[in-house]
């Protein structure tokens, strides 16, 4: 930690001293043991040359640990305004490195925030964790890196591969899009205070071009059709689509949760191509 970092008081004080009392409605659990939020700012990699965005900071754990990491600028966008105080104080210590943003992390466009090349780092609030991903992964271009904890059934989802029983909708989107890696697990007992289920820190890195040419749109279509009757073979969970897996190459006796993501853009640019042959025929609105 740098000089200013040193003379910081105790994560304990700054949360009694700005009634910072847990609200399970924002997501609220706090990380106060600084060897966690060291590792989990490990996990993001190098920090010097980014634009660092931290969604959350709270008390301000895992900020003070970004900070002593060299994040600079580092912007932490925090909705409750007793939490955003405490990191305004935090940032009289850090003048122009930390950038604190009272808001709602989804109500605001955070590339306007962060110079790129930016990486995120959050420990993120359970109830709109996956809303916040997708909205980023719209412009997965425009992010270095997003290393994230959230709970540990969504972090297992969104690295999951076929076959494994979490693949699904959300394995396939942020695929195309991220190589993923899980990281590692951590104890309900490590948040204050502690949470009914059990966190993870994945690491997404962007790919420089999504994983096969492909439309949100229509793979958002084929992944719902396919994972919706996860059981059924493709002969009749794509049916409602009018597509024919076989035109593909794919064997329409497979079930959904085989297919590899390549294979879904492959699907999703049938299912576009017929669209468009459905609308010239006047088939749909
Ligand atoms: N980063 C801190 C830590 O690790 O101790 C706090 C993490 S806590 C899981 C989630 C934080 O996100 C809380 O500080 C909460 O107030 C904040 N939060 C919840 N919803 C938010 C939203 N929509 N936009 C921005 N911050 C939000």
């Amino acid at each position: 930690m740098t000089d200013a970092g040193a003379a910081l008081p105790p994560l304990r004080e700054v949360i009694r001293r700005h009634g910072l009392d847990a609200r399970r409605t924002l997501g609220q659990h706090f990380l106060l043991d600084q060897n966690l939020t060291d590792r989990i700012v490990r996990v993001a990699g190098p920090l010097a040359g980014y634009g660092i965005i931290e969604i959350g900071p709270g008390p301000g754990g895992l900020t003070r640990s970004l900070l002593a990491a060299g994040a600079d600028p580092l912007v932490a966008v925090e909705k409750d305004p007793r939490c955003a105080a405490a990191i305004r104080e935090l940032a009289e210590a850090f003048p122009r490195r930390l950038q604190p943003v009272e808001a709602d992390a989804l109500d605001v466009d955070v590339r306007n925030l962060a110079p790129a090349p930016r990486k995120v780092v959050a420990n993120l609030p359970y109830n709109v964790a996956v809303p916040l991903l997708l909205g980023w992964l719209r412009h997965a271009e425009d992010f270095a890196g997003l290393t994230l904890m959230l709970q540990k059934e969504v972090a297992q989802r969104l690295a999951a591969t076929p076959g494994q029983p979490a693949f699904g909708r959300l394995s396939v989107i942020v695929q195309w899009l991220c190589t993923v890696e899980y990281q590692f697990a951590v104890d309900r007992r490590a948040f204050v205070p502690p949470p009914n289920v059990i966190s993870a820190v994945v690491n997404l890195t962007p790919r420089p071009q999504p994983l096969a040419p492909a439309s949100w749109q229509a793979l958002e279509a084929v992944t719902q059709a396919g994972f919706g009757q996860r059981r059924k073979m493709l002969r009749s969970s794509l049916r409602p689509l009018g597509i024919d897996a076989a035109a593909v190459g794919i064997d329409p006796a497979r079930r959904a949760e085989t297919l590899s993501v390549a294979e879904f853009c492959a699907l999703a640019r049938l299912h576009a191509a017929q669209g468009v042959e459905a609308t010239k025929a006047g088939w749909s609105p």
